[in-house]
This record gives C-alpha cells, sequence and structure tokens, in this order.
C-alpha cells in the first residue's frame, strides 16, 4: 500500500496521506465489518502550510457510537493522545477526521460536512481548515476507495483529487478532476 497523494482543483492544498495512516485506516475497516468506524487524523502541515502529512489514522475512541450508515466520534482519551503527540520529538497534531463508510460509492453525508464545519469553528480543534478522509468498502484485494476533502471554515469543502506522482508530491500541472479516477 503506497501513500495516497492528492491535490484540491486549485493546488492550493495538497494532501499526503502516509502508508502508516492508511494500513492504520483499513485494519479498522477490516475490523469493524459492516458497521461504520472512524477516528481523528494526525500529522503535520508542511513548512509553506499548502499541504497536509497525514502520518496516522487513530482508532474510534472508545466512547464512539456507531451503525450501519452513522458514525459518531467519541472523545475519550483524545486530549491526553493529542498532548502526547503534541510533546513528542517529531510534534504532531490534529488534522481532521476519518471515518469508514462499509460501500464500495464513497458519497459524504449532509452531516458528514456539517460536522466537518463545526469543528473548523471549535475552539478546543484549533483546526481552521480540518481534512475529512472517508474511506469505502473493497475495490480490490489491494485497494480500498477513498475520498479527501478540505473543509475550511470560510468556504465551501473542496475535494483532494488523487495524483500518481513518484518523485515529488507537488505535481506540474493541475490534476484533472473527474471522479472515479484510480
Ligand atoms: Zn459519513
Amino acid at each position: 500500500m503506497n501513500r495516497w497523494i492528492g491535490w484540491t482543483a486549485t493546488l492550493a492544498h495538497g494532501l499526503v496521506i502516509e502508508e502508516r495512516a492508511r494500513m492504520g485506516m483499513d485494519r479498522a475497516c477490516r475490523d469493524a465489518r459492516e458497521l461504520e468506524t472512524g477516528g481523528i487524523l494526525i500529522g503535520h502541515y508542511s513548512a509553506d502550510l499548502s499541504i497536509a502529512i497525514v502520518q496516522e489514522a487513530t482508532l474510534p475512541p472508545s466512547d464512539s457510537r456507531r451503525g450501519r450508515s452513522w458514525f459518531s466520534r467519541g472523545v475519550a482519551d483524545l486530549r491526553e493522545t493529542l498532548r502526547r503527540r503534541w510533546q513528542s520529538a517529531d510534534r504532531t497534531y490534529y488534522l481532521g477526521e476519518w471515518h469508514y463508510h462499509p460501500i464500495s460509492q464513497i458519497v459524504p453525508s449532509v452531516e458528514d460536512f456539517t460536522q466537518m464545519a463545526n469543528i473548523a469553528r471549535a475552539e478546543e480543534y484549533k483546526c481552521s481548515e480540518p481534512l475529512l478522509v472517508i474511506v469505502g468498502g473493497e475495490l480490490s484485494e489491494r485497494e480500498r476507495g477513498l475520498r479527501a476533502f478540505v473543509c475550511p471554515d470560510d468556504s465551501k469543502p473542496m475535494e483532494f483529487v488523487r495524483v500518481d506522482t513518484e518523485k515529488s508530491v507537488r505535481p506540474k500541472s493541475a490534476p484533472r478532476t473527474e471522479s472515479g479516477e484510480k
């Protein structure tokens, strides 16, 4: 499983999901079977703040609640987890949310975006442009569907389009915006 790299159509926002975070989500989805699951995304921004680098996707906090088509992320131990990451040598922090839609067609719900707008404005997250990553059912043995958005507090959510860049994270030109690209 490689890292997932995407850019918004305007190239204003880049996203890198490191392999370790992708594997963490994959494992959690496998364990959740037909129920939704999710957690938070932890990592850091590039020096110029244009690229969010997700290094870790947590498991659901123990007080999370979930069903077949809904997930309410809890908060148990989250503050402590984030404090430890902030104080660690490589200092990482909250970047956003991820959750699992146990179907192959990934469509974010209205509630998904409402929740992100609330987080973008919330004092306690200190994150005005949180990420939303939705992971879907398996497309193939090696690949699970994934859609990612940045949800700024002052504009509509923007989707990241996956780009194929082996050498550099930054693409030479704007990514194509058709969906369904793998
Ligand atoms: Zn959802």
